[in-house]
């Protein structure tokens, strides 16, 4: 057997801007790659970079040599445990280049086997919850209107950036728009841990699920804080980056949101998932603004989740890639025809 493997940066414009407490976006920077096998077939992954873990498409291109080199070594498309440990032994740290890699193998493998690969996990495909789309900080009216045009779009969960002073107008503007959505905040350690407490007191009049992440990851005494004191459940995502992280947020959050550009592989996700669970937490699956080369993979987790948030794709002006259709929330893994990921170039 022999694999051979490349990949290829593609920047990609966003719909609009995305701005979060910690800044605005305006494009994505991913990184594509493609595993072939002897026989012509490909499996393809990607990775969003994201520098808040130290990582951006260059540092995921400078190490994309020896990622890939490993594999073709390893040269096994079905070695998944294999290559994921290669990949870690040649590069340390760099998640997102190292999950790109194991996505493009998951994909060739499932499809070297004819599956989808949530089939080749054995998973239920009618137990998928649905997405929830994002959305980002931004004027008032505009967080209103695009509130709406969710609602119009089909969307049922929705999930609102927070973290500056008009925290209240927001979610009161995204009420009015979406009546009956269910919503989820987000705060990306904006708030202090007494503010979270308090906010999410009025959060909860609002009839909000979960706040996110409200304090910073380097503060986990203020999130322990907030979880033994605040009226709504509370979601861990800075602070628990790999299964490694799971103890230590165990007993202050109810949430661990995991996310593929994090735990560095689709092995390692779900490793980070059943250590959510033996620990006793609830688990959502996030992303970032990325392409269906791998959010079509994080869709194959789906029936492993009770939360979903993986609209990376729907944020994009246009993406290259096609996968599960996620345009109106509903994750169709049911529906899904193809083998592996179901990611495909988006003309064909
Ligand atoms: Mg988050």
């Amino acid at each position: 057997m022999s694999l051979d493997a490349e990949f290829e940066r593609v920047s990609m414009p966003l719909e609009n801007p995305f701005t979060i407490s910690r800044g605005t976006q305006t494009a994505a920077e991913n990184v594509v790659v493609r595993v072939t096998d002897e026989a012509g077939m490909t499996g393809v992954g990607g990775a969003a970079p994201s520098s808040h873990y130290g990582e951006t498409a260059d540092t995921v291109e400078a190490v994309m040599p020896d990622l890939l080199d490993a594999v073709e070594r390893v040269g096994d498309p079905h070695a998944l445990h294999a290559i994921e440990s290669e990949l870690r032994a040649v590069v340390e740290g760099n998640p997102a280049a190292r999950c790109a890699v194991s996505i493009a193998v998951h994909d060739l493998a499932a499809k070297r086997l004819g599956v989808p690969l949530h089939r080749l996990w054995g998973l239920d495909p009618s137990d998928a919850p649905k997405t929830s789309f994002t959305i980002g900080l931004d004027d008032t009216d505009r967080v209103r209107e695009k509130a709406a045009d969710a609602v119009e779009a089909g969307h049922s969960v929705l999930k609102i950036k927070l973290g500056t002073v008009r925290d209240r107008e927001l979610v009161d503007a995204v009420r009015e728009a979406a009546p009956d959505a269910r919503l989820r905040v987000d705060a990306n350690e904006a708030w202090t841990p007494k503010e979270a407490v308090r906010k999410a007191e009025w959060l909860a009049d609002r009839d909000v699920e979960f706040v996110e992440q409200p304090v910073p990851a380097e503060n986990p005494e203020g999130l322990r804080y907030v979880y033994e004191r605040s009226e709504l459940p509370v979601a861990a995502d800075e602070s628990c980056v790999t299964a490694a992280d799971v103890p230590a947020i165990a007993d202050r959050c109810d949430i661990a949101n995991l996310k593929l550009m994090k735990t560095g592989g689709l092995l390692e996700a779900r490793r980070a998932i059943a250590a959510a669970r033996a620990h006793g937490l609830e688990v959502m699956c996030g992303c970032m603004v990325e392409s269906n080369a791998s959010i079509a993979a994080a869709a194959q987790l789906a029936p492993l989740l009770d939360y979903a948030d993986l609209d990376g794709s729907l944020l994009l002006a246009e993406d290259p890639y096609a996968g599960i259709n996620l345009s109106d929330g509903e994750i169709r893994l049911a529906e899904q025809d193809r083998a592996g990921t179901g990611a495909r170039p988006a003309e064909e």
